[in-house]
């Protein structure tokens, strides 16, 4: 499926400030050909495009528009969209095209989210809004309503478009590290039938998140990045890249980025389990409590034992929010992170919930305080519920350490092929 042959191909990603791009982790796995970051100050831009460094580029932020007079020839989707995203050099040339396009129009397919015809409500005015225009207006949408913090139709007055039928975020608000808000919330839409959110980290924004409490079906912007990434492939290698290779980038770079989060009764083994499932997997491991008392410089159970119950749940929700920002951890939480429902939306934005069973009368009780006091089976009867509700998977130890992770790991293998919609 990775196209071969291009080992001499000069390939990369041309920004001011790259820092962790997903780019280049998804042409390694379009073909062979060299793929690096080029971060590029303004005044040294002139000077590599006109150069000879290079036989194909992606071109990000800032610069989409100002490749433009270094160039001999547009698509007609980058003279529209008046950005562009990929350049390649042949027969003396420089040809530049927008592959965002490509991108965002596969991501409508993907998700099966109907436009034509719809009442569209585009939110933000940047580069990426021009692109989704122009994708909608092609594909027929009925009316496209733009929102912009400063425009006619803003953030004040959006009682004027309750009829909106479809919405997409073509904002930055919701993207990491501000995770948690959203730009608009989608109960004031009734008519609302699909959702677009064109980020990616994290993988449910607040407004996903919101969709999927609403059952509106949705979509994140991941399959969108990796289908302009395969679309810029085809124009580097001059032959076209498959849709079911970008199906299967974005599902192995979706399983990659997702926290394994372990939810269970105190005791129940989660730090031994999610410890081996990180050595398995080859992720960066983080226990809650030990984050805690990073944090604070005092244990949970001393902030139990001190102030109530409480307050340290109003501390743990706030290294839970944390720790749930990251991308691609196993995350061990404490026994009781459950008896908080807003503990769920973050630990739900990136993760996949893993609730670990152990026998009550295996389960260790050292140094816990919540335990104390009362018995096992009445935590487990309290929180069972809880537990259910917050947990995609049930996982039973089966005090054989490395065959639970493994267990785990399958199951989450499993369950991520059939997951599509955010
Ligand atoms: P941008 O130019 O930085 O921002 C887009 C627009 O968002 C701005 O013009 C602004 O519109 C609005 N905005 C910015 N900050 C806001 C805030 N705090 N509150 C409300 N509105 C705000 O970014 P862009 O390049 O167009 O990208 C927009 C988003 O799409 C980013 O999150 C980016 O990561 C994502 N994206 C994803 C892909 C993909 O492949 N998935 C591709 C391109 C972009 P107004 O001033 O008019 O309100």
């Amino acid at each position: 499926m990775k196209k071969t042959g291009y080992q001499s191909l000069r390939c990369g990603l041309l920004g001011e400030h790259l820092g962790h791009s997903f780019s280049p982790q998804i042409h390694r796995e379009l073909a062979d050909y060299e793929y690096r970051l080029i971060e590029l100050a303004p005044d040294e831009l002139a000077g590599f495009l006109t150069g000879d460094g290079y036989d194909a580029l992606n071109v990000t932020i800032p610069y989409k528009k100002a490749v433009i007079p270094y160039l001999d020839e547009l698509s007609d989707e980058a003279q529209r969209i008046g950005a562009v995203n990929t350049i390649v050099r042949r027969d003396g040339k420089k040809y530049g095209y927008n592959t965002d396009y490509f991108g965002f129009d596969s991501l409508i397919t993907h998700s099966q989210i109907p436009v034509a015809g719809k009442k569209v409500l585009v939110l933000g005015t940047g580069g990426a809004s021009l692109t989704v225009q122009a994708v909608l207006a092609d594909r027929g949408a009925g009316e496209i309503t733009v929102i912009s913090r400063n425009g006619a139709d803003n953030y004040g007055n959006l009682d004027r478009h309750t009829d909106a039928e479809v919405i997409v975020n073509a904002t930055p608000v919701g993207m990491y590290p501000n995770n948690g808000v959203s730009p608009v919330s989608l109960r004031r839409f009734p008519r609302c039938e699909g959702v677009l959110d064109l980020i990616y980290n994290p993988a449910r924004t607040a407004l996903l998140l919101e969709a999927e409490e609403l059952g509106i079906p949705a979509e994140n912007g991941l399959y969108m990045l990796v289908a302009q990434a395969a679309s810029a492939c085809g124009f580097f290698t001059g032959s076209p890249v498959g849709s079911d290779a970008v199906e299967q980038i974005t599902a192995g770079i979706a399983l990659d980025t997702q926290n394994i989060i372990l939810i269970g009764m105190p005791g129940c083994g989660k730090s031994t389990v999610g410890r081996e499932i990180a050595r398995i997997s080859g992720r960066p491991f983080v226990d809650a409590d030990e984050e805690f008392v990073r944090r604070y410089s005092v244990t949970p159970a001393d902030v139990i034992t001190g102030e109530g119950e409480e307050r340290f749940r109003q501390m743990e929700h706030t290294v839970l929010c944390e720790l749930s920002k990251k991308s691609g951890y196993v995350i061990s939480c404490g026994g009781g992170a459950v008896t908080r429902e807003e503990n769920y939306a973050p630990l739900h934005q990136n993760g996949v919930i893993l609730f670990l069973q152990r026998e009550l009368s295996r389960l260790s009780t050292d140094g816990r305080p919540l335990s104390k006091g009362r018995s096992a089976e009445e935590l487990y009867r309290e929180r069972i519920d809880a537990y259910r509700r917050f947990a995609d998977l049930e996982i039973t130890s089966t005090e054989v350490v490395e065959k639970t992770a493994t267990a785990a790991l399958d199951a989450i293998a499993r369950r991520q092929i059939p997951e599509r919609q955010v």
